[in-house]
């Protein structure tokens, strides 16, 4: 593949790009990137410590004045640039979000880089959109308008399963309203966020604008978090984590913005294209290996379509190839690690004690035997309540279960802590705008599942967090609104001074 690179050349002088400058951390730990689909290490980089996070906060802090003062024209024009450069580097960048995190090249090329690259393009247009509302004299003695304003440093923290996506989901928006941003990357995937930066550097973005310590959670993480001038945390990732990051931020009143696991439903009606639904669920369900926030999860069939719907899955399921992620061909790569690999396994063994596993259900050997693969998974039957059809598994793993009556299914449909995303299958409008009203998720796709664009939000429900990433809306997670009211009566006793000076003269 033309594109690939040398990884411990690129990243010669380290994982940390702090101040515009790629440097070694100190926090004395180090850290191995291992390529899922064959156990190789391919890289290792000292951890960032808290001293690495301090000085990217520290550059961060020292380029916001300008930043902020810089132009909407001047912050959209930097990011075209940004996007242009991305467009350059969109092979290499697809050749290592797919090496670190096993995921098949093809998806890599066809989804994450020009998701990225779209939102880079979003972004510098929408740089020069903020909104507020117009001035006015809302009192007949004042002038009153609203100033929308940068935050400062932002404070951010991605997971692996999509790390360039991630960290441009994160960066973009803060960056295009004039903060600063320390991005930490999850220590396992470090490659594509700082790629991100340094093509951020090249398109003439300021020094310490754009920073990345790529460290552990509990102490690069959390020291983030608890930085006295960081004044807003946006965290990706899982739910337990989330509440974590919820308690250190509380200590200093910073702002959250989370979006935290999920559990996606998938409700097939039984007057439902059955195809459609049927290749819904396997491309929703195994997209990212499922390690994907809104993959689908739990499919709810209505009775009449249910046993057509477990074959039709389980012999489509069949068809999907494992492969080398490097192949084009391939469809599904390894899961990230061998440790997650070896917990979806396990979920699904204990599930056997309580459901049908239809298809899957193993991790392959032969050729497969050294990547952290497992199989695509159907489980029918499970209850409700159980294990499999409540928590989120992050694997190539459905559950599918029946039911009977429209509500029955709406109410299994809310029926998790979690509230991300959702999809309902049928071809009768009234059936599917009662459904889009009814299920309590951030987004409800009606006869798809999975397509995201860069106008429309993304965001949870319930326990899968708060605030929004992408779309305009991503805004009001980094900016605020400052009301700012000017006397015009330009007289010393205003009529107001009488509820402290009576009629006194
Ligand atoms: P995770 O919660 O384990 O880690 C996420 C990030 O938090 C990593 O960078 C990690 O290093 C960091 N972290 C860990 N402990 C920390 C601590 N104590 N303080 C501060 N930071 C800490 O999640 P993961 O396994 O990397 O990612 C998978 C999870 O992310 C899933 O639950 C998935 O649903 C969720 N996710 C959600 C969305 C969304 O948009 N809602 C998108 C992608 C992934």
């Amino acid at each position: 593949m033309g594109n690939r690179f040398q990884v411990r050349d690129r990243f010669a002088a380290g994982a940390q790009f702090v101040g515009g400058r790629l440097r070694a951390g100190t926090s004395g730990r180090t850290q191995a990137v291992v390529d899922p689909a064959t156990g190789e290490e391919v890289y290792t980089y000292e951890l960032a410590g808290a001293a690495d996070v301090d000085d990217a906060v520290a550059a961060a802090k020292a380029a916001f004045p300008s930043w902020s003062a810089a132009t909407p024209g001047e912050r959209s024009d930097a990011l075209h640039r940004l996007a242009a450069v991305l467009t350059e580097q969109a092979g290499e960048l697809a050749y290592a979000e797919s090496l670190q995190c096993g995921k098949p090249v093809r998806l890599a090329t066809e989804f994450d880089v020009p998701g990225t690259i779209d939102n880079t393009a979003f972004f510098a247009g929408a740089a020069r959109h903020l909104d507020g509302v117009s001035a006015g004299e809302y009192s007949a003695d004042h002038t009153s308008y609203v100033r929308r304003e940068a935050l400062g440093v932002i404070g951010s923290i991605a997971p692996w399963n999509y790390p360039l996506q991630m960290a441009a989901w994160k960066i973009l928006p803060a960056v295009a309203a004039g903060n600063t941003i320390v991005l930490k990357p999850a220590e396992i995937t470090p490659f594509t966020a700082l790629m991100f930066a340094q093509a951020a550097q090249r398109a003439g973005l300021p020094d310490g604008v754009i920073n990345i310590v790529s460290g552990a959670g509990p102490d690069a993480g959390e020291r983030l978090v608890a930085h006295p001038d960081v004044v807003m945390t946006s965290f990706t990732g899982s739910t337990p984590v989330g509440k974590r990051v919820a308690e250190i931020a509380a200590a200093t009143v910073t702002r959250l913005h989370l979006e935290l696991g999920g559990k996606a439903p998938f409700l097939v009606h039984d007057d439902a294209d059955l195809e459609a639904a049927i290749h819904g669920a396997v491309a929703g369900a195994l997209i990212n290996g499922g390690q994907d926030c809104t993959a689908a999860t739990r499919a709810y069939v209505q009775r009449p379509l249910y046993e057509a719907f477990v074959d039709g899955v389980a012999a489509l399921m069949g068809t999907v190839r494992l492969g080398d992620p490097a192949d084009p061909a391939t469809d599904l790569g390894p899961l990230i690690t061998h440790a997650h690999r070896d917990r979806v396994a396990a979920v699904v063994d204990r599930a056997r004690g309580y459901a049908r596993v239809v298809t899957g259900g193993e991790a392959p050997g032969g050729a497969f035997e050294d990547g952290a693969y497992y199989r695509p998974t159907l489980i029918a039957d499970a209850p409700q309540d159980s294990e499999a059809v409540q928590a989120e598994i992050f694997g190539p793993v459905l559950v599918v279960l029946p039911f009977d009556t429209d509500d029955e299914g709406l109410a299994l449909a809310n029926d998790t802590p979690y509230g991300l995303a959702a999809s309902v299958w049928t071809r009768d409008v009234y059936r599917a705008g009662r459904a889009t009203r009814a299920i309590r998720a951030g987004c409800v796709w009606v006869n798809d599942h999975i397509p995201i664009i860069s106008e429309m939000p993304h965001g949870g429900y319930k326990a899968s967090g708060y605030g929004k990433d992408m779309s305009a809306y991503s805004f009001e997670e980094y900016t605020q609104i400052k009301h700012v009211m000017f006397d015009n009566t330009a007289v010393a006793r205003k009529d107001w001074h009488r509820t402290i000076f009576g009629d006194r003269p």
